[in-house]
């Protein structure tokens, strides 16, 4: 402890190195940390079917219980949780954590068709096969889906072929934030997912102008053609839910219905709203 404290000392009198770069090292010390101490936990958020009111799932989320700066949402370390790799063991923390509960949930009669959908960094795509962080090891029980970004997924073979090998071992793949990197289309027609989320960007003009408008109701219709789920994100007023609505997009999530929950509150929001017997979200239609 008391090297660790002399070496801090020598870098606050060290005026040539950059701070931020100094703040980087030391919170990649601290992610390594966490991770082998588990301080991350997830929060889910409920994701609505509009027309309904039901909940049909949730979206995974992590944070991270920092000991000394509290709960930290993924802006505060996702960053350099990717620039250092340490994304590729945290993911698949997250990736068992998640399906841990939702195996739990399952076995809850009034939770068991839910779905719940965990975020994926591209690099997790570029695992070799086999290894321990490999993806296709995880064994996923029937509900959980995998969110990825346009920007996040390298097109590279190794990225294609673990897409694939999901994709036949039935694991339900949804683009996240679409519509914010250059090549959206060309990503729903190459990846083989089953749900496009069209990014807060969009849904937050709304009620808007014309324009505005015309860019939910094209992916919208998109979808349709597809025969793909769409859910509108970051959803905060009964305007947009309306508005959404009006325009055939059948799922939804944000603020206006609930914020990022933890495992038992989460629960408590969808008793709330009960799935029945329904099953809205499948795996084509919209
Ligand atoms: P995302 O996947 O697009 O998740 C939605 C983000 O929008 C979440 O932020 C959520 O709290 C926030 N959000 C939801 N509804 C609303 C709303 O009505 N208004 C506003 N203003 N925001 C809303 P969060 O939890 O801070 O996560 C940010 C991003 O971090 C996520 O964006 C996702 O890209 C990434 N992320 C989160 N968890 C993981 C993870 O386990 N692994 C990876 N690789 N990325 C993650
Ligand atoms: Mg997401
Ligand atoms: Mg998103
Ligand atoms: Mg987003």
């Amino acid at each position: 402890a008391a090297k660790r404290a002399g070496r801090n000392r020598t870098v606050l009198f060290e005026p040539s190195m950059h701070e931020q770069a100094l703040a980087r090292v030391d919170t990649e010390r601290q992610l390594r940390e966490a991770l082998r101490e588990e301080q991350f936990t997830l929060h889910y958020q409920p994701v609505m079917h509009l027309p309904s009111g039901r909940c049909v799932g949730f979206e995974a989320l992590v944070r991270w219980q920092h000991p000394q700066r509290g709960l930290l949402a993924p802006g505060a370390f996702l960053d350099i949780a990717e620039r250092s790799g340490l994304i590729v063991p945290l993911g698949a923390w997250v990736l068992r954590e998640a399906a841990r509960q939702l195996r739990e949930w399952q076995g809850e009669a009034d939770l068991a068709g839910l779905f719940v959908s965990v975020n994926l960094s591209g690099q997790q795509l570029q695992v070799p096969a086999g290894t321990p962080d490999d993806l296709l090891t995880v064994s996923f029980p029937d509900g959980l889906h995998l969110e990825i970004t346009e920007t996040s997924l390298a097109d590279t073979p190794e990225a294609l072929r673990a897409m694939r090998a999901l994709e036949r071992r039935g694991v339900p793949l949804m683009l996240d934030d679409f519509g914010t990197g250059f090549a959206s289309l060309s990503a729903a027609q190459r990846f083989p997912v089953g749900t496009l989320k069209i990014d807060r960007s969009f849904v937050s003009p709304l009620p808007g102008d014309a324009r505005q408008t015309a860019i939910v109701a094209s992916v919208v219709t998109l979808a349709r053609h597809m025969q793909l789920n769409v859910v509108a994100e970051g959803i905060e007023t009964a305007e947009q839910a309306q508005a959404v609505t009006d325009l055939g997009c059948t799922f939804g999530q944000g603020f206006l219905f609930s914020r990022p929950l933890p495992a038992a509150a989460a629960a408590a929001f969808a008793r709330s709203r009960p799935l029945g017997t329904a099953r809205p979200f499948g795996g084509t239609g919209t």
